[in-house]
């Protein structure tokens, strides 16, 4: 029989699962803390279990306690994780620290199925998903190694979160539970490619998270050129689908839009992005496109990209220019990728033998 890891089970579920082993129900109360608040890595930590119980659970279980295998430090105090995972996998993770609190930024899979020109991140394609408590880890590995709490996360780091639906649903309900970490959901955002089906379905769960869409693109043309995924969901089905969203849960929809020179940065798409949106509320958040290795494209830039924004607001629209954070140690936008565990091995041997 396959472990079952501790971290992927919602408090029914490991109730239940405690039940089955003959526990009553404050145990399984008592674990899910020791798992999601106090962020155990060993299960021998948990000092008010009985032995026998603990043997039972050393047998059959196991825990999401990724390796950090790189830390990176920015300037601007972002820090980057390359985390291995039980299988060997690797992923990466950013904490970025705003005024308003520590925010981290949540891989959902290994690499990325969704093709976009611009990402690094799905460049050597999918590999798997990430469980329910490997995302969940991610967050308590940077909070035990910084000491810092989290108060915010954002699922834009590596994979198509909408991808990967129920796991990433799970994955909520474990943060956001009074007896873990207890994020609210008004301080998630999840960012998706545009899988309309998916839209639809997280609306009806009608959480209170910030639905982030990475439109990049007012015209189909230049943004099926940009992300293969459009050739599925085109602008005319993504954005009734948006729209549908924003009826159904009262949340307000942001859209990102990174900024490529010569591309999607005219004022003729300033126009066309405008009419496309206008009246539904939403925001714009403006990025410079980063620098990827094997991607065509270059930045717009800042000038240019603050005459886009005016030309936005004129125009009825709500937006911003977001600041990048971790630049300096590729923690940016599309800058993260899946990595090997042994070649991430063999370069931390070279730097320091
Ligand atoms: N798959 C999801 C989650 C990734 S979020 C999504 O597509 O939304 C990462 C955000 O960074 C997305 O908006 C993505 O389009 C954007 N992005 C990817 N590569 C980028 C790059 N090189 N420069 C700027 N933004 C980029």
């Amino acid at each position: 029989m396959d472990p079952v890891c501790l971290t992927d089970l919602t408090l029914p579920e490991l109730t239940e699962y405690l039940a089955q082993l003959g526990q009553p129900a404050f145990r399984a109360k008592q674990i899910f803390k020791w798992v999601h608040q106090k962020l155990i890595t060993d299960l021998d930590a948990m000092t008010d279990q009985p032995k026998a119980l603990l043997q039972q659970l050393h047998e059959r279980c196991t825990l999401a306690a990724p390796a950090i295998r790189r830390r990176q430090q920015s300037k601007d105090g972002t820090v980057k994780y390359l985390l291995e995972m039980a299988d060997g996998n690797c992923i990466e993770t950013v904490l970025m620290r705003y005024h308003y609190g520590n925010t981290v930024c949540v891989s959902t899979q290994v690499g990325c199925a969704m093709g976009c020109r611009f990402c690094a991140s799905t460049q050597a394609g999918r590999v798997r998903d990430l469980t329910p408590g490997e995302i969940a880890a991610e967050i308590y590995t940077a909070q035990r190694d910084t000491g810092e709490r989290v108060s915010h996360i954002v699922l834009m780091g590596i994979g198509e979160p909408l991808h990967n639906f129920d796991n990433v649903l799970k994955f909520l309900t474990l943060i956001s539970c009074p007896e873990g970490v207890n994020i609210g959901m008004r301080n998630i955002s999840l960012s998706t490619c545009g899988l309309v089906p998916k839209i639809d379905e997280l609306a009806s769960h009608k959480l209170q998270l910030t639905l982030s869409i990475s439109l990049h693109a007012p015209d189909n043309a230049v943004r099926s050129s940009m992300m293969p995924v459009n050739d599925a969901y085109p602008l005319e089905k993504l954005i009734p689908a948006c729209r549908r969203y924003q009826k159904i849960t009262g949340r307000r929809i942001s859209f990102e839009y990174s900024m490529v020179r010569g591309v999607n940065d005219s004022p003729a798409m300033a126009r066309k992005l405008a009419d496309l949106i206008r009246g539904m509320g939403a925001h714009v958040n403006l990025i410079p496109i980063n620098p990827v290795d094997g991607s065509p494209y270059s930045a717009t830039d800042e000038e240019n990209i603050r005459r886009f924004r005016q030309m936005l607001e004129d125009l009825g629209v709500n937006a911003t220019v977001r600041r990048r954070l971790g630049a300096d140690i590729s923690a940016a936008c599309g800058q993260l990728r899946r990595e090997d565990a042994a070649a991430a091995r063999e370069e931390k041997e070279r730097k320091d033998p």
